[in-house]
């Protein structure tokens, strides 16, 4: 009886959830290849003037950019692109029967690895994330530290597990930051794929071993808390942050862009000062607390940082500092060896 209480009362939670949750019906995403800085220009228009949800930046020529179009943009855009001769290819058709059907296979275990009640072969929501980095270091103190370097908006905490073997105080840092844009949820799941590789094969596979003898590797796993819980419960494509609602020409919009909101640059280019745009980049640098405690990671880390990777799960690439110019930095070719 118990259990069929217990069901049932699952079952109303995800009707409840279900009742809110963003439904895509009818959203078309288009793959579109600029050709020219004419196509690069329209593309950057779309966003500007139609609020179109671009998913990778419109930089370079011949990298293809996926953008979603609302029902009603759909037609209008289409035939744009076609008078203007640029090449596109329909990735979905209809949003909402992916994001239906994945939704279904989260819903079911995979077959690959488990970690007691972890399940590395799907995506997992936000309780479940945080339950793998505490009993991580609960069951490895030797060589993982939880640290609370942060809240998030909504009261959540923000850990980073610092693993390293012996003393660290002075060894060389590497700091890694994943799941700052919410739905970019194989963000999140390779940090908490690299954490557990890293704990639990250190003393069993020797490039492991080496790493966590020679360097502290700090990760966070979940930078924004509060977008992922989002994600999960009422729009899975949602990015930002949660904090304060501002009213804007679309409505009233919540969060920032938390990883526009750093003080380098800031509002610069890539970003927008619209409340309800994908890349707003906040009224301030660091008015959001995710961005804080990264930024208080990186202090309280100084001089031993020698290397720092935010994981993104668009585009497919390995990027290199600058984000904001073409101009490459005057050790580039130091940073290209060191990334491979
Ligand atoms: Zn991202």
């Amino acid at each position: 009886m118990v259990g069929f209480r217990a069901i049932l009362l699952a079952l109303c939670a995800i009707a409840v959830s279900n009742a809110n949750f963003v439904d895509y019906s009818g959203h078309k995403v288009l793959t579109i290849t600029p050709k020219s800085e004419a196509h690069l220009e329209f593309l950057h228009k779309l966003r500007n003037d139609y609020s179109v949800d671009l998913w990778n930046e419109p930089r370079y020529t011949n990298v293809p950019v996926m953008a979603r179009l609302r029902p009603e943009l759909i037609n209008p855009v289409e035939g744009a692109l076609g008078a203007q001769n640029i090449e596109y290819d329909v990735a979905f058709y209809d949003l909402q029967t992916v994001i239906s059907s994945e939704r279904a296979a989260m819903n079911a275990p995979s077959n690959l690895s488990h970690a007691g009640a972890f399940d590395f072969g799907k995506y997992n929501e936000y309780n479940e994330i945080v339950n793998l980095i505490e009993s991580l270091a609960k069951d490895y103190p030797k060589i993982a530290t939880l640290k609370t370097v942060g809240k998030s908006y909504e009261n959540r905490p923000i850990y980073a597990l610092a693993i390293s073997s012996g003393n660290s105080e002075n060894k060389p840092a590497i700091m890694m930051e994943c799941g700052i844009h919410a739905r970019e949820w194989s963000s999140v799941a390779t940090g908490a794929y690299l954490v557990n590789k890293l704990i639990t094969q250190y003393g069993k596979d020797d490039q492991i071993t080496k790493l966590v003898d020679k360097y502290e590797i700090n990760i966070i796993v979940e930078s924004n808390p509060d977008g992922y819980v989002f994600t999960w419960t009422n729009d899975r494509l949602w990015r930002k942050t949660r904090s304060r609602s501002t009213i804007d020409w679309l409505g009233v919009c919540k969060g920032v862009d938390a990883n526009r909101n750093f003080d380098v640059e800031h509002c610069g280019v890539g970003t927008s000062r619209k409340p309800c745009d994908e890349i707003f980049c906040g009224d301030r640098p660091f008015s959001e607390s995710e961005a804080r405690a990264i930024r208080d990671l990186m202090v309280a880390l100084g001089s031993r940082l020698k290397a720092y990777f935010s994981i993104h799960a668009y585009s497919q690439l390995w990027m290199t500092p600058f984000g904001t110019t073409k101009k490459l930095p005057p050790n580039y070719d130091t940073l290209v060896r060191i990334s491979r």
